[in-house]
């Protein structure tokens, strides 16, 4: 399955506990006064990618999540319009132990 992401952040430390791969999805539909990631919100551009290539870029920084208890966060834009690919993102993910 594809889906479309923003930008990815492969050592982020504020978005959930130890070292975080936060993948930034592309498209939100809402207008939050002050949204944090504007530039995410439109539904066109971005880069699309599919769930497979997105595993081995997440696997490749298993030793970072291991040794600080990280994992991997989905953000965005809005990343239940694409819910479909995050489901498969994360049975993937919880499958080898990556929460
Ligand atoms: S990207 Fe996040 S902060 Fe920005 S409008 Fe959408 S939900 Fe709000």
């Amino acid at each position: 399955m594809l889906g479309r992401i923003h930008s990815i952040e492969t050592c982020g430390t504020v978005d959930g506990p130890g070292v975080r791969f936060v993948v930034f999805l592309q498209g939100c539909p809402l207008k939050c006064l002050y949204c944090h990631n504007p530039d995410s919100r439109a539904f066109q551009g971005g880069q699309e990618i599919s769930a497979e290539d997105l595993f081995a870029k997440i696997w490749s920084y298993k030793s970072f999540f291991k040794s600080s208890g990280g994992g991997v966060t989905f953000s965005g834009g809005e990343p239940l319009l694409q819910a479909a690919f995050v489901a498969e993102m994360f049975e993937a993910l919880q499958e080898v132990g990556i929460h």
